[in-house]
């Protein structure tokens, strides 16, 4: 454990156990050099603790690299609770996680993520007040949908010479939380929008409301378009989809999208062009970070249109350097964490 925290400058990782109502989990904290850390809280089984501890560990350091791109006075965390084979009080073990959370005194600040809801988060704020996405705190995905809308716009300027995107045919594969709102958006702009979903009724949904075209799930990657926006699962990008892509760009929300380096090194070579996935879907964490500190909502809009800029210029920087703009992005979060 203690190399994976070395080699991925680990802060520091919590256990925590509790007899009582069987809760087992992880904070993993990576960096509070810009502010407390914030991340959310999966809620999962896992084969091993050593797993659980590794995912808290990559999941926390990605937190912090986009907390920094995106300019907030915020660090990186994860938490993980390793879900029991039974659970007799659900809500009694999201408690006792918000005890956790509290002992920690401000160091580390939770949110949504996969397995939890709004509801577990109002547990926990039973118990703590270092708690984002409640029920009452509204659903980020219309803000990442205006962060990605933002990103397409810098990379229509950056590989497409447009200032706007009227015309521009995009395939949008996912229509789910951010996908459909992201759709709205661009069908305002004039985008000629191509979707995709694996669940038949939201593209139903989309193609009656919206006037946007269906394209079957397998055939998203062949599709001709100008801009590929992966709004689905992550790990949709490896050597073997990048080589199907007849696109000029990629620009989506999905979390992961790269299986690994090499996938950004192909990107560049085929010259479509990648907007790094942890800048362009930022605005989610840009809203649950900022309504937490009680910033109005139109400071924070304005905040997530920064996204766009943020590109732009880690786009100039891989021109200039011959570099990936994964690459870059990587290099520009690290300056900003550690003055590398
Ligand atoms: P969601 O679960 O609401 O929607 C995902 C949609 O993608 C579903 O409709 C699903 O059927 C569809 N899908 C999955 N695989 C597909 C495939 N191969 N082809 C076509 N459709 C497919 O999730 P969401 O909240 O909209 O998030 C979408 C992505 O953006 C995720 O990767 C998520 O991690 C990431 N993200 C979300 C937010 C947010 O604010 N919700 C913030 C940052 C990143």
């Amino acid at each position: 454990m203690f190399a994976a925290m070395r080699s991925d400058r680990m802060q520091a990782v919590h256990l925590f156990a509790d007899e009582q109502t069987g809760l087992e989990a992880i904070i993993a904290i990576h960096n509070t050099r810009l502010g407390p850390a914030l991340g959310g809280c999966r809620y999962m089984p896992y084969a091993t603790t050593e797993q659980a501890v590794a995912d808290a560990i990559r999941l926390a350091r990605g937190m912090s690299y986009k907390a920094a791109l995106a300019g907030l006075e915020q660090g990186g965390g994860k938490a993980v609770i390793l879900r029991p084979a039974h659970v007799p009080n659900r809500a009694a073990l999201f408690e006792a996680f918000g005890r956790c959370i509290e002992s920690l005194r401000g160091g580390y600040i939770t949110a949504v993520d996969s397995g939890t809801s709004p509801e577990d988060m109002d547990c926990i704020a039973q118990q703590t007040g270092h708690v984002t996405s409640t029920t009452q705190a509204g659903d980020p995905s219309p803000h990442t949908a205006l962060g990605v809308l933002m990103g397409i716009r810098s990379v229509a300027r950056a590989k497409l010479g447009r200032d706007d995107l009227s015309g521009v045919r995009i395939m949008l594969q996912g229509l789910g939380n951010v996908g459909y709102a992201l759709a709205e958006l661009l069908v305002a702009e004039g985008a000629d929008l191509l979707v995709s979903d694996l669940d038949a009724g939201k593209v139903r949904l989309a193609v009656d409301e919206l006037g946007v075209k269906p394209v079957a799930a397998d055939a998203v990657y062949e599709s001709p378009c100008d801009i590929f926006v992966p709004c689905g699962l992550g790990g949709v990008l490896d050597s073997h989809t990048i080589n199907r892509l007849r696109c000029a760009a990629v620009a989506g929300a999905a979390n992961n999208q790269l299986v690994d380096r090499d996938a950004a090194d192909l990107l560049d070579a085929r010259g479509i062009l990648y907007a790094p996935d942890y800048v362009i879907n930022a605005g989610g964490l840009l809203y649950v970070a900022l309504t937490h500190r009680g910033v109005a909502a139109g400071d924070i809009a304005q905040r997530v249109k920064l996204i766009g800029a943020r590109l732009d210029s880690i786009f100039a920087q891989s021109i200039a350097e011959g570099r990936s703009p994964a690459e870059i992005a990587d290099h520009q979060a690290e300056a900003i964490l550690y003055g590398d």
